[in-house]
């Protein structure tokens, strides 16, 4: 397929970039910071750049009017709402995290949450490399959807960690940790190479990566 990068000279840009050649794909649109380069109209649109970039994104996938796969962490209310207005007329895939771990995590993150009650404390705890903008992460945020109340998130800020995030339930005599640690980029590349691999067959929407992995 042909596809384009926006936040094309990134680490995740780059990372994609690897995988999808090795698959043998054919990138055709780089967008940077820098500028664009168009070397043929691309059928899908990949965005993991900033939170900033994202109105500028809206607008380049309406002028050309091909899905999108977005990955930006840090977006409010009302971007999702853009999102939810563009996918009104194309297939637009979401996640704040595209491992396959991470999904299955939380999963389970929503099974134990069934189990303890109000006695039990639940935290988030995440770690990613020094250069992540966006703080507590995106994946944090999601996690903390999945659990009904109010509770503590913990973040750190450290060398070049790829992403770990930790649920840990506790009642006084007793601690139940879920843990997923991404120890390569290939963990989120992937993810987004099968989403990139399904889109072009779905109809316009708004979809999950837990939508593509249970298709
Ligand atoms: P990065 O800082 O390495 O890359 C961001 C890129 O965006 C840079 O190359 C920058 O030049 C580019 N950029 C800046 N202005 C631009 C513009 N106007 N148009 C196009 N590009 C522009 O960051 P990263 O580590 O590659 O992460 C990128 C995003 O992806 C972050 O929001 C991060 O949190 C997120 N992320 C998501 C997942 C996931 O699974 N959803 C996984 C990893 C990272």
């Amino acid at each position: 397929m042909k596809y384009g990068i926006i936040g094309y000279s990134g680490r995740m840009g780059q990372e994609i970039k690897r995988l999808f050649s090795e698959s043998g794909h054919e990138l055709v649109y780089k967008k940077d910071e820098d500028g664009v380069e168009v070397i043929e109209t691309p059928e899908l649109l990949i965005d993991f750049s900033l939170r900033e970039v994202f109105p500028e994104t809206i607008k380049i996938v309406k002028e050309q009017e091909v899905p999108l796969i977005i990955g930006t962490t840090g977006l409010t209310v009302s971007d999702f709402e853009m999102l939810k207005d563009l996918a009104e007329d194309l297939p637009v895939i979401q996640s704040f995290n595209f491992s396959i771990g991470i999904n299955i995590l939380s999963e389970l993150v929503k099974k134990v949450n069934q189990y303890v009650d109000e006695d039990w404390d639940i935290e988030i705890s995440e770690t990613h490399h020094r250069f992540k903008k966006d703080k507590p992460s995106g994946t944090a945020i999601m996690l903390g959807d999945l659990i009904d109340r109010d509770l503590e998130m913990h973040s750190k800020r450290l060398g070049s960690e790829f992403g770990e995030h930790e649920v840990d339930f506790a009642s006084t005599g007793e601690v139940l940790t879920l843990k997923h640690r991404a120890y390569s980029r290939e963990a989120f590349s992937r993810g987004v190479l099968m989403s990139a691999e399904k889109i072009l067959d779905l109809d316009a929407g708004l979809y999950s990566f837990k939508d593509i992995l249970n298709k």
